[in-house]
């Protein structure tokens, strides 16, 4: 029986729902993992997560097609980038094949809290992983949990897409040559002071330059940046070694060359070719695409043309096709929807 839930009205906040799914790694081995009631974690005080900050996470949603059926989106891709999070961070990868695998199964054992098609909600999966054991010189934990959450998520945006306000910060998201390319927490954790400043200026999202030059475009605090340019036959997006790859840019990337046949620029990207670009998305798992209506950078403003009413035409297509193609009203591309 589904939960007695008014879908629409959720928020992106934390419920807790049935199990979770946990697995430990010690002796040089992962156990063979199970699903729990329990939803609290108990761990020593001097645990390496605690101590320094050693764990990775993912987030990708299950939610219920126009047709009925429960499915992932990619979940293989959110699998691979795990384990190259772990690898950076000197922590043993959760196998691929078992990732998904525990993927579907916690998805299974929730399926009361999977949102019904058309609610706009969806189940928010968040696996992570971090240093279990006590350690306290510096060195990697030797015992590891991995754990799945989900919990259900409202509609990122209730009430249609609207575009939002960025700002240049003066803050650095990552390090050249640091783990600004995996899913760290602390990424996340230095992130806050500047979230929390610029929501105090009036402002939605940072927009993080590349720390060498301050001269490029990076991405915002969790959404990777795409562009629209060339009266909507070209996409630009930008490439650096300190972006995290995002799938839902991957995929829009796809769709943008090889079902809208635009061409696609994966490259670097100077600030100081935005105002030439006619519309920005913000994109990621949780909103899909953010529309961009304007930069602010020290108080000069840079208006984007598509403007602060709605999505542009190339963004609403991009944003459409694939929203259609994950919610089974589109034909996927082999392998992209996962059936739970
Ligand atoms: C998770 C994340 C994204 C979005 O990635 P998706 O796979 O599309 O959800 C973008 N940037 C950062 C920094 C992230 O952590």
């Amino acid at each position: 029986m589904a939960k007695d839930i008014d879908w629409g009205s959720l928020d992106f906040s934390y419920r807790e729902t049935d199990y979770s799914y946990v697995s430990m790694y010690k002796d040089g081995k992962w156990d063979e993992g199970k699903l729990t009631g329990d939803h609290t974690v108990t761990m020593s005080e001097c645990a390496c997560v605690l101590q320094y900050s050693q764990s990775c996470f993912e987030g990708l949603k299950a939610y219920t097609t126009e047709d009925g059926r429960i499915v992932c989106f990619r979940p293989d891709l959110n699998a691979q980038r795990m384990a190259d999070s772990a690898r950076r961070l000197e922590m043993p990868p959760f196998p691929e094949d078992r990732f998904v695998d525990a993927v579907r199964e916690v998805v299974k054992a929730n399926i009361d809290w999977v949102p019904p098609y058309g609610s706009g909600a969806t189940l928010y999966i968040r696996p992570y992983m971090f240093g279990y054991n006590s350690v306290i010189g510096v060195k990697p934990a030797d015992e590891y949990m991995f754990r799945i959450l989900v919990t259900p998520v409202g509609p990122y945006f209730k009430g249609g897409a609207k575009p939002v306000v960025v700002r240049i910060p003066d803050f650095d998201r990552a390090a050249p040559h640091g783990t600004g390319g995996i899913k760290a927490g602390l990424n996340y954790a230095m992130s806050l002071h500047p979230i929390m400043e610029a929501h105090r200026e009036g402002f939605n999202e940072n927009m993080y330059l590349d720390p060498a030059t301050r001269t490029k475009v990076e991405e915002t605090g969790g959404a990777n940046i795409i562009f629209i340019k060339d009266h909507g036959k070209t996409l630009v997006t930008p490439k650096s070694d300190s972006i995290l790859p995002s799938i839902t840019r991957r995929s829009i990337c796809w769709i943008a060359e090889n079902m809208l046949g635009m061409k696609v620029e994966h490259r670097p990207v100077l600030f100081s070719e935005v105002p030439e670009m006619e519309e920005m998305g913000l994109c990621g798992t949780a909103a899909v695409i953010s529309p961009v209506g304007q930069i602010n950078d020290h108080g000069r403003i840079i208006n984007i043309p598509s403007g602060m009413d709605e999505m542009g035409p190339t963004t609403k297509k991009l944003y459409d096709t694939l929203t259609g193609i994950q919610m089974g009203r589109i034909k996927a591309p082999e392998g992209w929807i996962f059936e739970v």
